[in-house]
Formats: C-alpha cells, structure tokens, sequence
C-alpha cells in the first residue's frame, strides 16, 4: 500500500458533481474576469474570516505583495519576516522594493519569536509580516503590541492556516492584512492559481482592489501603476464549493494530528507543540529528527510520501545570493531545515493510512 502525502484529485472527485456545476455557470454567465462569482466569494470568504473586506487576487504571492504596497511599502524600507518560511513571504517584500530583515522562530512553534522582533526593528521598519507557519497560529498580541509602540503596520501570511484560530478568533481581520493563498494543495484551495487579501480596513481594501485591477476604478482610466492581479471567476466558483467543507476537513486534519501525536509520543521525535490558545489549521504535521534524511529514505522505500519544508531557508537561497548571507546566520531555521519531516496530512487519508503512516515511522526509527 502506498500512501500519498497529498492527493489533490480526491478533493475533486469527492464534489465532482458541484463543482462542475458551478463551472458551468460561469461559463454559461459569459463573465470571465471578476464579475458577480468573485464578488459574492468575496463576501463569503470575508464572512468566514469575520472581516469586513476580501479583496480576490490572482495568487498567495501577489496577496502579500499588493497588501504591503497598499501600505505604501517600498524602495529603503524594511520589512520584518521569519526566517523559515517559505521563500513567498520574502519576495513579496523584496518585489515591493523593500528589504526583509529575518527574525529567527520560536523551536517549539516554529513560528516567529515575538520577543526577538523588537532588536530587529530600525527606523527603517515599515511592517511586520509574520507567517501562521504549517497552519499554527503565531502568538500576534505580543507582535501587535511591539507593532502599536513603533508605530509599524502588521501584515500576516495566512497561506497555510485558513479556519486556524488565534484565542478563539478566526485569522483574517487581527493585524491589518491577512493575505491567503488559495494554491491547490492548501486547506482552501482552487483548481488553479489564486489568492485573496481580508481586512477591517476599508481604504486598504480599496487600494488593493485598485492595484489588483491595473490601477483602475473606471476602465480606461489608471490612478496608479497598478497590476493585473485579478482572481479568476471559474476558481472563484470553486472556491466557493470548497468554503462550505473547509471546516469538516479542517476538524479530519485536527483529529488526525491529535492521533499521530499519541500514537507517535514514544516514537522519541519531536512532535508539534501547541499553546493552548491556538486552534491551528493543521496544514501540515512537521515532525522533527535528528537522522531526517535517513527517516525519509526509509519512509520513501515502505511507500509513504514525505515532505521537507523547507529544506532550504530563504536566506540560503541562489535568490538571496547578493545579500551574502553565511551558513549559520539563522541558525534556528537552518537546524529545523536539516530536521523537519512532514507527514501525509490531509482529507484524502483515510485512519488506516494513517495507522499504517505510525507503523512505519516507528519501524524506520528502529532499523
Ligand atoms: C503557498 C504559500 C505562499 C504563496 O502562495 P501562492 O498562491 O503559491 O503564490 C505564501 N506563503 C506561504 C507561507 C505559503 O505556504
């Protein structure tokens, strides 16, 4: 038996029948750039966040980058980012003609440590953009009061925790932009690209709706040097299938880590911790050990599918080559780069896959 470490058809066939549906209607409507379907996943997707505004756009990348210029982010300014994340989080900075300064993560959480981003911040600091890394909620009263007191703005990375909820609240509407990713194999994702930005805050909304759009309220006539950044209305329509059994797979994802967790404790590897005023998404279950790539190679040969992320942090990255970052710079990320192993999670895996997962990670350990 091979097991998967993700099947994204499953998620199509399991709707098969609604969501062709709805992809019929947009093709049948004869509207095919935004339109009524992106509007009314809009609305949906603010809803669900609890926020006011949902601004769709093309994809999670552009989601942070159009909220930072929204912000008025740009060329001398720096933004703070974790220094594990996905290389996303950085290059929406760095498109935005700012710097990201990296803060390293909390061990245990994996998330950036709110008690290491005061000593980043210089005049300089625009914004803080921490990652909800794996789907764990970052710990944002602490960020949002560091925020308040230099007067910076907070800009979150929601691409990997859609439902995830930070002291009983859903993520969207805590700092002043939550951008999400709607890639297809995150919790909420499309048939395609795509990606949408929440916030409480009306003029940010209107901004991004501008740039997203080439600049444009009125056709033909730009106001600003905006980006063709527009969410698609056929993924709009699938969306909006897909919202509707978020949070039953969000619960499958929650009760899966739950049981990898006991059925892995005296496995001796490092399993996720969870503070106690964090409901995560689960996006991904990240285990950590010393002898990961053996783990894996052994894991690969008994049929299971692993992932590593990320084996390599941004500041390693060919892309960051001109800031000259040496090995041991981060040393955190780098540590959890050489440990991390992520399991099969996710809708498509049924209990005895996931048992049969357990087996052969404790087995791999032994031999
Ligand atoms: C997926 C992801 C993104 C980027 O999303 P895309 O839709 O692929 O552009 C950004 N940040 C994080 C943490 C992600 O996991």
């Amino acid at each position: 038996m091979t097991i998967p470490f993700l099947d994204i058809f499953v998620g199509y066939r399991e709707l098969k029948a609604e969501i062709d549906s709805a992809i019929a209607r947009v093709l049948d409507s004869g509207w095919y750039i935004l339109g009524p379907e992106v509007e009314a996943f809009e609305e949906e997707w603010a809803a669900y966040c609890g926020t006011a505004h949902a601004v769709g756009v093309a994809n999670g990348l552009d989601a942070l980058t159009l909220a930072l210029r929204a912000l008025g982010v740009g060329c001398g300014d720096e933004v703070i980012v974790p220094s594990n994340t996905y290389i996303a989080t950085w290059l929406a900075v760095s498109h935005c003609g700012a710097t990201p300064v990296p803060v390293e993560p909390d061990e245990k959480t994996f998330n950036i440590d709110p008690e290491l981003i005061e000593a980043a911040i210089t005049p300089r600091t625009r914004a803080i953009l921490p990652v909800h890394l794996y789907g764990q909620p970052v710990d944002l009263d602490p960020i949002l009061a560091v925020a308040r007191r230099h007067g910076l703005y907070v800009v979150e990375d929601g691409a990997q925790a859609h439902g995830a909820r930070y002291k009983g609240k859903r993520l969207g509407g805590h700092g002043d932009v939550v951008a999400w990713s709607f890639y297809p194999g995150k919790n909420l994702g499309a048939l395609g690209d795509g990606g949408a930005v929440t916030t409480n805050n009306p003029e940010i909304a209107d901004r991004i709706r501008v740039l997203r759009n080439y600049g444009s309220r009125v056709k033909y006539v730009n106001e600003v040097q905006g980006f063709n950044s527009r969410l698609d209305p056929l993924q709009a329509a699938v969306l909006r299938v897909k919202l509707a059994h978020l949070d039953q797979w969000n619960a499958r994802r929650a009760t899966m880590a739950e049981q990898y967790s006991s059925g892995l404790a005296a496995s001796g590897l490092i399993l996720p911790e969870t503070p106690d005023w964090a409901d995560p998404a689960w996006h991904l279950y990240v285990i950590r050990s010393a002898r990961r790539d053996a783990l894996q190679k052994s894991l690969t040969a008994l049929g299971v599918g692993t992932l590593i992320h990320y084996p390599i942090p941004p500041h390693l990255q060919g892309a960051y080559r001109q800031d000259s970052w040496a090995t041991g710079s981060f040393p955190i990320a780098e540590r959890i780069a050489s440990q991390c192993l992520s399991l099969p999670m996710g809708p498509h895996l049924n209990d005895e896959q996931r048992k049969q997962v357990e087996e052969h990670v404790i087995q791999s350990l032994r031999s």
